[in-house]
């Protein structure tokens, strides 16, 4: 865990989201859940030393984000946007698995230690958010401030947890750093939208829900990619290209790797990628290029 302030500790090196704490005079609040156990349990237990724990915060339902709700369930309020519950617990049909038999693949293989702590089906608690919210919601803990901003475009349910005393914001996976970007269920102009209302907030930290912390400056460097996908469909569609050849041949694969232990998700990235762009340039155009 990397110690990026006085009170925050998140975790940047492992498969699935970044999970944060914030450490606050009356106790944590944990920002997402790691999806390997072990981690989880490591910052399950280093924050208990040091006092109770009083929320979680989702950024998003997506399974990396929320696996790990489980440990949390019963304990303390969890807190989502109200969209959340719709993917809650769900993963993409084309994996073709239940999403419990999804993640205990994926503890068996990167996080074998965690394995024997992975509860039985029937015993596994999903931990649905119990607070939920539209647009804002502010929270006091202790001396400090969580303002929780609604911030659309990588799902409909993305939201930022903003603490000023730390000049940290989690924006969870509206901002993906040094790693592949998932289009998978994007909004382009919500996302374009989060990006610019990030880049408002007075911080010198953003937490991305993938790769290393960053700053305010990355948040030029993400929109840039953002366009140079758009880019590249659009002059491909431009030049009559159909879907079908727009994901055979246009690919970001070479620019940066997945997000660490998910290589085999790279091929599933690229063409789910093309194919939100195409359409959403299409949808642009009056669905005059639908295929
Ligand atoms: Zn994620």
């Amino acid at each position: 865990m990397e110690q990026l302030t006085e009170n925050v500790y998140v975790e940047t090196k492992i498969r699935g989201c970044d999970p944060g704490i914030v450490f606050t005079s009356e106790g944590a609040v944990f920002i997402d859940t790691a999806q390997w156990i072990t981690t989880l349990l490591e910052m399950r237990r280093f924050a208990l030393e040091r006092g109770p724990i009083q929320y979680l915060i989702n950024t998003e339902g997506h399974i990396d984000h929320i696996f790990g709700n489980h440990w949390f369930a019963g304990e303390c309020d969890i807190i989502g946007h109200e969209k959340i519950l719709n993917g809650f617990w769900k993963i993409p049909p084309s994996f073709n698995m239940t999403t419990y038999d999804y993640s205990v693949d994926v503890i068996r293989r990167q996080d074998p230690d965690g394995l024997g702590k992975m509860p039985p089906e029937a015993e596994y608690k999903i931990g649905f958010p119990n607070i939920l919210f539209s647009d804002r919601l502010s929270l006091r803990v202790g001396r400090h401030d969580f303002k929780l901003f609604y911030t659309p475009g990588h799902s409909d349910a993305n939201i930022s947890v903003y603490v000023p005393q730390e000049r940290t914001v989690f924006v969870g996976d509206t901002v993906f750093s040094g790693c592949q970007i998932w289009f998978h269920s994007i909004n382009f102009d919500d996302l374009f939208r989060s990006l610019d209302f990030l880049g408002t907030l007075e911080v010198d930290h953003i937490v991305p829900g993938h790769g290393p912390v960053v700053d305010k400056s990355y948040l030029f460097e993400q929109k840039a990619f953002l366009h140079e996908w758009l880019q590249a469909v659009g002059y491909a569609m431009s030049k009559g290209w159909t879907k079908e050849e727009c994901v055979e041949r246009i690919s970001f694969a070479g620019r940066c790797p997945v997000d660490i232990g998910q290589d085999e998700c790279m091929d599933y990235i690229q063409t789910y990628n093309v194919m939100a762009c195409y359409d959403y340039l299409s949808a642009k155009q009056g669905g005059r290029f639908e295929t």
